[in-house]
């Protein structure tokens, strides 16, 4: 199991449809998780949305974890073979996740849960450290808030049944950890220091336990994902700071990525650039805690 080189992830363009599976089929990954794959191929959507569907097979009843864009064929597939679906989730709001909820919850009749409330539609919102249990489901899904890629991302913890009583089976990870690619962060509510802290968690808590991503293919350790992905924005952050430290912070966006990427194809250039601003931000902003500390300090108030 390895990731691409890091230049490319992010820029993890090039598909390779051949090796994942066909759309519209449910596909179980896990004795509670199946997958659907949703048609809506794209540069940051992959080979498309994955929609999870969670019940043990002895189940009458489902829920269904993003039901992705607003597709009337993939809500379809959804709904059959979700049989009654009681519940729906979102891992963040993000329109490749979320868009389809409101059509879906007609088809449906369910209500739908995120943590930004004005997602939810009949039920309350999510909360960090809550456990979802529904009539009719034997699998509880532990909720746990994973903010950095928007403010309301959070990662769902596939129980086969109580909570640290039965097995991890899985954790849907949303875009938090999605499948081969480096996450953006999203610029307007994004954060790399919540970022970063998030999948410190998945690290701790994902030792050997199945990933179910929100795109691309799963895979069978999330805390593997987690530190590689650390690593990644780790490195990127040092190449920022030796830059830094041989052109002088007045450095152009565009010399900056030329020295950090070694390849960006032009039309990935506007991610490059998001990411690298991003990171500036964090890096400023770790700055001028360590000088708000540093004064404290000189003042007396540590
Ligand atoms: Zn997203």
């Amino acid at each position: 199991m390895s990731l691409p080189g890091s230049t490319k992830v992010i820029m993890g363009a090039k598909l390779n449809l051949m090796e994942h599976p066909a759309y519209s089929q449910l596909r179980p990954v896990t004795p509670s998780a199946s997958v659907v794959l949703c048609p809506n191929p794209g540069y940051s959507s992959l080979e498309g949305t994955n929609s999870w569907i969670i019940r043990a097979s002895e189940d009458s009843r489902s829920i269904v974890i993003d039901p992705g864009p607003e597709d009337e064929g993939h809500l379809n597939v959804l709904n059959a073979k979700g049989e009654e679906v009681g519940l729906i989730l979102l891992t963040h709001r993000h329109h490749d996740h979320a868009d389809g909820a409101t059509r879906f919850r007609q088809l449906t009749g369910a209500p739908i849960r995120a943590f930004d409330p004005s997602y939810c539609e009949k039920a309350g919102e999510l909360v960090d450290g809550e456990i979802i249990t529904i009539d009719g489901v034997t699998p509880q899904i532990e909720v746990v808030a994973t903010p950095g890629h928007t403010r309301d991302s959070v990662s769902f913890f596939i129980w086969s049944g109580t909570p640290h009583e039965s097995t991890l089976e899985g954790i849907v990870t949303g875009d938090t950890i999605a499948g081969r690619h480096t996450t953006m962060i999203s610029e307007t509510d994004g954060d790399l220091g919540q970022y970063l802290e998030s999948l410190a968690i998945l690290e701790e808590r994902g030792k050997d336990i199945t990933l179910l991503p929100g795109h691309g293919p799963e895979g069978d350790d999330v805390s593997w994902f987690a530190r590689k992905y650390i690593d990644r924005r780790e490195q990127r952050l040092e190449q920022i700071r030796g830059v830094w430290a041989t052109q002088g912070r007045e450095v152009s966006m565009k010399d900056l990525i030329d020295a950090i990427y070694d390849d960006v194809d032009p039309v990935l250039r506007g991610a490059a650039e998001q990411s690298t601003h991003v990171a500036i931000r964090y890096l400023l902003a770790q700055e001028r805690e360590e000088s708000g500390r540093n004064s404290a300090v000189d003042t007396g108030q540590i």
